[in-house]
């Protein structure tokens, strides 16, 4: 079980709780800043223990979110999901207790309203759907899935073309294609409004149509970053090059603009790949800023 590893906060009336897919997952600092290296993150002490290795490797978690409005159960990027065929071994046939941890709010699959995806990689839409003995079948029968709909024409387009190898693209077969077909998706602009409380902003960079979603309840306010930057150095480093941007010019003015939105803005910022603690605040600190996570000395 991975329970011990949720966490919830309040935004006003809306509860946000993360599931732990990977835990601590360490890898090289270049694979989040691509010219970045290990003596660069053992000189930031702010990143010392919960961020990074003593050695400079960095930590990240792959996680979902449950967003819980008054009316409505939202599932925010749906992570690896079970028993998948991934290039990578680490990926490949998990079994965690995702769903088991998300009965632990007292939530059934079918209680899940919206299924959203910020963007399209195989980390972000695995438990869109699950093996039933047969087939790969919707995990939320009674959800819409929201994709973006720019992000989903510039996949589709991307695999029109033989140079983007079945790697690149089995998840869709298994975690897209069978939503598609079901008729349960709905292809969302770049500013859908969810509720009253939540709406999508775009954040183009890491992906051709990435998303990332906001919250605003009770004069409280909070966003969840997609991939529009993975790990919290890039708060202090927004305009640092970043590894898996598919467009590095436009991945770099997002990360910049955002970290210059939301820096002493006292909005609670939940990076999508930050290791505990996942959330905290953006904050000036000498001639720049860095990230301040819920619970640590500032
Ligand atoms: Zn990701």
């Amino acid at each position: 079980m991975a329970v011990e590893h949720m966490r919830s906060w309040k935004i006003g009336d809306v509860t946000v709780t993360r599931i732990v897919e990977l835990w601590n997952f360490t890898d090289h600092i270049n694979m989040t800043i691509s010219d970045a290296e290990p003596e660069e993150v053992i000189a930031m002490e702010w990143l010392h223990p919960h961020y990074a290795t003593p050695d400079g490797q960095q930590k990240m978690n792959f996680q979902g979110f449950i967003v819980q409005t008054p009316t409505m159960n939202v599932m925010l990027d749906t992570c690896i999901g079970n028993g998948r065929d991934r290039f990578f071994d680490v990926f490949r046939d998990l079994n965690t207790s995702y769903l088991e941890d998300l009965g632990t709010l007292g939530l059934k699959r079918e209680d899940i309203d919206i299924v959203l995806c910020t963007h399209l990689h195989f980390d972000h839409v695995g438990w869109n759907t699950y093996w039933n003995g047969t087939e790969w079948a919707p995990t939320f029968p009674n959800a819409r899935y929201l994709f973006g709909k720019t992000e989903f024409a510039a996949w589709e387009e991307m695999r029109s073309h033989d140079d983007h190898g079945l790697h690149d693209v089995r998840h869709f077969i298994d975690c897209i294609d069978p939503i598609m077909k079901l008729g349960m998706a709905d292809l969302i602009d770049t500013d859908h409004r969810l509720s009253t409380e939540l709406w999508v902003e775009p954040s183009h960079g890491h992906t051709p149509g990435h998303i990332h979603l906001c919250i605003e309840s009770n004069g409280e306010r909070g966003v969840i970053t997609g991939d529009l930057m993975h790990h919290p150095i890039q708060t202090a480093l927004p305009y640092r090059p970043a590894r898996f941007d598919m467009d590095p010019v436009a991945g770099e003015a997002t990360r910049v603009g955002f970290v210059n939105k939301y820096r002493d803005s006292g909005v609670l910022v939940i990076g999508a790949h930050f290791a505990d603690p996942t959330a905290g605040w953006i904050k000036s600190e000498g001639d720049g800023q860095r990230f301040f996570g819920v619970g640590l000395e500032e």
